[in-house]
C-alpha cells in the first residue's frame, strides 16, 4: 500500500495542519466504531442492522432498532442457508486470530456480481452477489471448516470431494454441511460437516454469498460517484489489503495462504471490467428481470495472496504503451485522458518496470499492467498485482500543477507501488508482523528509482525530509513499537490495520538504507536478488532475508562485520526507538544510550538495557573515514580525537544513513560551530541539516543545552540552502512558539535575530516567485521548504513578505487565472485575509462555495480563519453552525478559528454563547448521536487547542469550568489529565523560552 499520508508530502502542509487537529476526533470516532464491532460479536451479518460505514454511527448496545442514516436500506434477502449464531459455542479455533492449519487453499474460482448500473441515482449502498469455488488440500482430518468472512451473507454452502487427482471430477461425492455459522470476533465463517475431510484429500468448497458495497469506503468492494464529460458517473473498485478480501468473498485471508485465482466479473454492458489478469472472454447473462449483463472472465493469476486480488468496473478511458512487449494501460476519467493528464505517469511507468527488472534480474511475470486512477481513494495507492489502484491526485497531472512537487510525488508513489511487484507480490511476508519487509523496501527503492532517472536529485536531503525527519521525531524507546513484531502477540484483526504506520514505512526504509550503507550497493542488491529468487511466488520472514544477506557476506572477504547480519539488524528491528551516539572528541570515546523523550537529568533510565550494534560512518574535516562499529555501550576510537588548538572537526553518521542521533561533548559542538562560522560550505549540506536537526532534537529532550543548538544558527546569514533553513525554522519557530501569546518579550528579539540572517535566502526565493515561479518545479527541496520560509518571514513581519502577499493575493482576486504558486498558496491566502478587509474575506467565501475539491476547500476554510477582525471571525463561526448556503462540510470551522492567532479568544467566547447550536450542528454533520454525540469529542479537541497556552492551575480551573457542564464525567477526568499534561509541557516550554530569550538578548 502507499505510505500513510501523515508521513509528509502527500498532503499539503496547510491541510496537514488542519487535519492534525481533526485527527484526534477521527481517532475517537474510529475507537467508537471498533467498540461497535466488539459489541456485535457473534451476530451473523444478516442479523446486523447495517454495516457501519465511516460516517454511520455506532448504535449503543441494547438499542433494539436504530434508524438508518438517510438513504440506507437493510438487505432484505433471506439467506438460503440457515446460518446460526455463535452464541453459546464453547471456546474453539474460532477464538484464534490465525486460521487453523487443516486446509490449504490451492485455487479459487471467483465470480462477483455487483449491481452497479450507470444512469441511476445511486443509493449509498449497492448489493453484490458472488460465488466462489475453492479447491483446498486437507492436511488433518476435520469435521469443521473455518474460512474468513466478514459482513457476508451465506446463501449456500457445499463441500465436494475428495477430488480425484486427474481432471474428471464430475462424479465426486459430497460431504454434507450440517450447519454454517459466523464467529464474528475473529471474522470466521464456520462450516460444520456431516463427515470428516480426509488428510491428503483435495476438496472443493462451493459457496454463494452476498454483501453490500459502500460508497467511498475503502474496504473490500466500494463505489465512487464522480463527474466526467459533464455528467455524474459511478465506478466500482476494490481494496483487499490487509484484511478486506474476507468482506468480498469467503476465503483463507492470510498472506501465506497463496493460491491461483480465476476471476469472473458480471457488470453492465456499458462498463469495462478489469482485474489482475488480462481479459479471457466475455458472454451475456440475463438477470431474473430479463435485463442483460456482461460476464467478463480473466486468465488465471499466478500464486498470490488474497490481499492482492483486485477488480474495477468503470466507464473510463485509457492511454497505453508497451514496455518489453507487455502492455501498460493507465485508466482515468475520460476528461482526464483527453486532456493528457495521465501521460506523465504513462511515460515513466514502463522505464520504472524495466529498471527494477534489471536491478533484481527477475522479469515482471504478468502479461500486462493496468493502473487506474480513482476520483476518491483516500490519497493512497495499492499495488495489486497487475491492477494498481491510485487516488487520481497521486497519478494525474493537472494543468495548474506546474509549480508543485506533483511530478516528484507521482514518481515516488509509482516507484513504490511498482517496487511492490517484487517486494510483496512476488515474495510476500509470512504474516503481517513482518509487513515492513515489503513496505520498508518498496519505500527505500523509491529513492533508488528516482536517483536513477534524476542523478542530480539531492537524494540524501530528500530522504531526510520525506522519510527520516518524521520518524526520528516520533520514535521513542518507551512509547513506540518495534518495526518487526512477534506474530503470536497479535490478538485482534484491528491490530493488523494499525501496522501501516511510520514505523513500517519510514523506519523500515531507513533500516534498509542503513543496511545498504554499511555493506555496499553491490552486496546489498546481490543479497536481495538471491532472496527474491528463492522466495518467488512464496513467503518469507525477516530471518530468511538476513540469511540471504549472510550468504553473500560469507561469500566475499572485503566487508567484515562485527557480528552476523541477523544480530546486527535484529538490534534495530526488534527494538523500538534508536540510540543517541555521543562522541567525546577529547578522548575519542563513543557511547550509546537509548533516546528518551524528555530525558530527565541525573536520573538513570535503566528500563531499557539493550544496546544497538551501530555502524558508524564518519567524516573528519570533510574527508570520509573508514567504517567503525559501536557494538557495546561505549568504545574508544583514538582517530576521532580533536584537540582544542587545532582546526579539525568530526561528524559522525555520514549522509545520515544511520538510524540514530549524534551528540558531541562541548568541544565537539564548539568545533562544528567554529567551522560553520568560518566556512559553512566545507560541511556538506546534508550534515549542516543533520547538525541542526540533531542539536535541536537533543536540546528539546534535555541531552544538551538549548544554547548549544542556538549557537549553531549564528552562521545562517551565509546559508543559501533552503532545506537547511527549513530544518532551522521547523525547530526554532515551532507551533507552540507561534501560538504562545506570552512570547511577546522573545518575539522582537527573534525577529531582529532572524531577519538579519534571512535576507539573502529571502531575496533569492522572493525573486523567483515574482519573476519565474515555474523554475521552482525542478527544485524539489524548495517546494518542500518554501511554505515554512514564507510563513516565518511574514510572521516575523518582514515587510517584503507582507507586500508580496498583498500583491499575489490581489492579482489572484483580480484574475483567478493568476494562480498563486502552490507551495506558498496557503500562506499568501492567510496573509491576504489577515491584511485585508471584509471584501477579501467575502471573496474567499464565494470561492469556497464554488469549489468542489476537498483539498481546495480546506485550504480556503483555513485561510478564512486568518482574519484579525473579531466580527468577521464571529460571522464565520455563525455560518458554520447555521444552515448557510456555504455548507462547511469538510472541517470544523470552530476548531480552525480556535487554532488561529487571533481566533482562539473569540472561539472560546463563541462556544460559551452558542454551545447548544454548536453541538447540534456537529451532531447533524456527523449523523451521530452515539455516546453523547461526536460533538463532545470535538469539544475535547477544541479544549486541546484553546488550552494550548495554559501554564497555571488557575487557568486549568477556568477552562474546566468552561467545559465542565458540556462534558460527561469520564470526559471531565480525561480533560483534567490532559490539561495537566499541557500545563507541564507549557511550563517546560516557558523555561526554555526564557533561556532562548536571554540568549537572543546576547546575540540578536
Ligand atoms: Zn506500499
Amino acid at each position: 500500500m502507499g505510505p500513510p499520508s501523515s508521513s509528509g508530502f502527500y498532503v499539503s502542509r496547510a491541510v496537514a495542519l488542519l487535519l492534525a487537529g481533526l485527527a484526534a476526533t477521527l481517532l475517537l470516532a474510529l475507537a467508537a466504531l471498533a467498540a461497535l464491532y466488539g459489541r456485535c460479536a457473534r451476530v451473523p451479518p444478516s442479523e446486523l442492522p447495517h454495516r457501519a460505514g465511516p460516517d454511520a454511527a455506532p448504535s449503543p448496545p441494547g438499542t433494539p432498532e436504530e434508524p438508518l442514516p438517510p438513504g440506507r436500506t437493510r438487505p432484505t434477502r433471506e439467506p438460503a442457508v440457515t446460518a446460526t449464531t455463535g452464541h453459546g459455542r464453547p471456546p474453539g479455533p474460532w477464538d484464534q486470530l490465525r486460521l487453523p492449519p487443516w486446509l490449504v487453499p490451492l485455487h479459487y474460482e471467483l465470480e462477483l456480481w455487483p449491481r452497479l448500473r450507470p444512469h441511476e441515482s445511486w443509493a449509498p449502498t449497492l448489493t453484490f452477489t458472488g460465488r466462489v469455488n475453492i479447491t483446498v488440500r486437507c492436511t488433518a482430518a476435520t469435521r469443521r471448516l473455518l474460512l474468513h468472512s466478514l459482513f457476508l451473507d451465506c446463501e449456500s454452502a457445499e463441500v465436494r470431494g475428495p477430488l480425484a487427482s486427474d481432471a474428471g471430477d464430475s462424479t465426486v461425492g459430497r460431504v454434507p454441511v450440517d450447519d454454517v455459522w459466523f464467529a464474528f470476533d475473529m471474522q470466521y465463517m464456520v462450516l460444520e460437516l456431516g463427515g470428516p475431510l480426509q488428510p491428503g484429500g483435495r476438496y472443493e468448497l462451493q459457496l454463494s454469498f452476498s454483501g453490500l458495497v459502500y460508497q467511498d469506503l475503502r474496504e473490500g468492494l466500494f463505489f465512487s460517484v464522480y463527474t466526467d464529460q459533464g455528467e455524474r458517473r459511478a465506478l466500482l473498485a476494490s481494496q483487499m489489503e490487509p484484511t478486506f478480501a474476507r468482506s468480498v468473498f469467503p476465503c483463507f485471508d492470510e498472506p501465506a495462504l497463496k493460491a491461483t485465482f480465476n476471476v469472473t466479473i458480471i457488470h453492465d454492458p456499458s462498463y469495462v471490467a478489469l482485474s489482475n489478469m488480462p481479459k479471457l472472454g466475455q458472454s451475456l447473462r440475463r438477470d431474473t428481470n430479463g435485463s442483460e449483463w456482461t460476464v467478463t472472465t480473466f486468465s488465471t493469476t499466478p500464486h498470490m495472496p488474497t490481499y492482492l486480488v483486485a477488480l474495477a468496473v468503470c466507464d473510463y478511458a485509457y492511454v497505453d504503451r508497451s514496455e518489453r512487449g507487455k502492455e501498460i494501460r493507465i485508466w482515468a476519467r475520460k476528461d482526464a485522458i483527453e486532456n493528457g493528464n495521465a501521460d506523465f505517469a504513462l511515460n515513466i511507468t514502463g522505464p520504472i518496470f524495466s529498471f527494477l527488472e534489471d536491478l533484481f534480474n527477475i522479469s515482471y511475470p504478468l502479461p500486462k499492467t493496468d493502473i487506474i486512477a480513482l476520483p476518491t481513494f483516500d490519497n493512497s495507492a495499492m499495488e495489486n498485482w497487475g491492477l494498481l489502484i491510485f487516488d487520481e491526485s497521486l497519478l494525474l497531472i493537472q494543468p495548474n500543477d506546474q509549480v508543485t512537487d506533483k511530478k516528484a510525488v507521482i514518481s515516488f508513489i509509482l516507484s513504490h507501488e511498482i517496487g511492490h511487484q517484487w517486494f510483496g507480490n512476488l515474495v510476500t511476508m509470512n504474516w503481517w508482523n513482518d509487513v515492513w519487509l515489503k513496505e520498508g523496501f518498496a519505500s527505500y527503492f523509491e529513492f533508488g528509482v528516482i536517483n536513477y532517472f534524476n542523478p542530480k536529485f539531492p537524494r540524501n536531503e530528500i530522504f531526510f525530509s520525506n522519510i527520516l525527519r518524521n520518524v526520528l521525531s516520533e520514535d521513542h524507546v518507551l512509547v513506540s513499537r518495534a518495526v518487526s513484531l512477534k506474530a503470536e502477540n497479535f490478538t485482534e484483526t484491528s491490530e493488523i490495520n494499525e501496522l501501516f504506520d511510520l514505523f513500517t514505512y519510514n523506519k523500515g526504509a531507513s533500516l534498509a538504507r542503513m543496511l545498504s550503507s554499511f555493506l555496499n550497493e553491490n552486496l546489498f542488491i546481490n543479497a536481495l536478488k538471491s532472496y527474491l529468487k528463492t522466495f518467488s511466488y512464496s513467503n518469507a520472514e525477516q530471518d530468511d532475508l538476513w540469511r540471504h544477506f549472510q550468504m553473500v557476506i560469507d561469500d566475499q572477504n572485503k566487508i567484515l562485520l562485527p557480528a552476523t547480519v541477523k544480530s546486527i539488524m535484529d538490534s534495530w528491528t526488534h527494538q523500538s526507538g534508536f540510540p543517541v551516539v555521543t562522541l567525546n572528541v577529547s578522548t575519542g570515546t563513543i557511547k550509546q544510550e537509548p533516546f528518551y523523550l524528555g530525558k530527565v537529568k541525573n536520573e538513570t533510565l535503566l528500563t531499557h538495557n539493550d544496546t544497538w550494534i551501530v555502524p558508524i560512518l564518519w567524516i573528519k574535516n570533510g574527508i570520509t573515514q573508514s567504517l567503525v562499529w559501536l557494538d557495546k555501550s561505549s568504545k574508544i576510537f583514538p582517530e576521532m580525537q580533536v584537540s582544542a588548538s587545532d582546526h579539525d572537526w568530526v561528524i559522525l553518521n555520514l549522509n545520515m544513513t544511520g538510524y540514530y542521533r549524534v551528540n558531541y561533548d562541548q568541544l565537539g559542538w564548539k568545533k562544528l560551530n567554529q567551522q560553520l562560522e568560518k566556512d559553512p560550505k566545507a560541511i556538506p549540506v546534508i550534515h549542516r541539516l543533520q547538525v541542526i536537526d540533531d542539536a535541536f532534537s537533543l536540546s528539546k529532550n534535555n541531552y544538551i543545552e538549548i544554547e548549544t543548538a542556538l549557537d549553531l544558527t549564528k552562521y545562517l546569514a551565509e546559508e543559501d540552502e533552503i532545506i537547511v533553513w527549513y530544518a532551522v525554522l521547523v525547530n526554532l519557530v515551532t507551533k507552540d512558539l507561534v501560538f504562545d501569546a506570552n512570547s511577546y518579550d522573545m518575539y522582537p528579539l527573534l525577529k531582529k535575530y532572524l531577519l538579519k540572517r534571512l535576507a539573502s535566502i529571502w531575496n533569492v526565493y522572493s525573486a523567483i516567485i515574482r519573476e519565474n515561479s515555474v523554475a521552482l518545479q525542478d527544485d524539489y527541496l524548495a517546494l518542500v521548504a518554501l511554505e515554512k520560509l514564507f510563513e516565518t518571514a511574514c510572521w516575523l513581519g518582514l515587510e517584503d513578505c507582507l507586500q508580496l502577499s498583498r500583491e499575489l493575493f490581489k492579482n489572484w482576486t483580480n484574475q483567478p487565472e493568476n494562480e498563486i504558486p502552490s507551495p506558498i498558496k496557503s500562506v499568501i491566502l492567510c496573509y491576504g485575509i489577515a491584511l485585508g478587509s471584509e471584501e477579501e474575506w467575502d471573496f474567499l467565501l464565494n470561492m469556497y462555495a464554488n469549489k468542489t475539491k476537498e483539498e481546495e476547500r480546506i485550504q480556503l476554510a483555513y485561510a478564512m480563519s486568518c482574519s484579525r477582525d473579531p466580527r468577521i471571525l464571529n460571522r464565520y463561526m455563525e455560518y458554520a453552525i447555521t444552515a448557510s448556503p456555504f455548507a462547511f462540510n469538510e472541517t470544523n470551522v470552530i476548531e480552525v478559528v480556535a487554532a488561529a492567532e487571533v481566533g482562539r479568544y473569540i472561539a472560546k467566547d463563541f462556544l460559551v454563547n452558542n454551545w447548544q447550536a454548536v453541538s447540534e450542528s456537529l451532531y447533524l454533520f456527523n449523523h451521530s448521536k452515539a455516546s453523547g454525540g461526536y460533538g463532545t469529542q470535538s469539544l475535547v479537541t477544541l479544549m486541546n487547542i484553546i488550552g494550548r497556552t495554559i501554564s497555571t492551575d488557575l487557568q486549568i480551573t477556568e477552562l474546566q469550568q468552561f467545559f465542565g457542564n458540556m462534558l460527561e464525567e469520564h470526559q471531565r477526568l480525561t480533560v483534567h489529565a490532559k490539561l495537566q499534561t499541557i500545563k507541564n509541557k507549557n511550563l517546560e516550554n516557558k523555561r526554555r523560552s526564557a533561556r532562548m530569550t536571554a540568549w537572543l538578548r546576547r546575540n540578536a
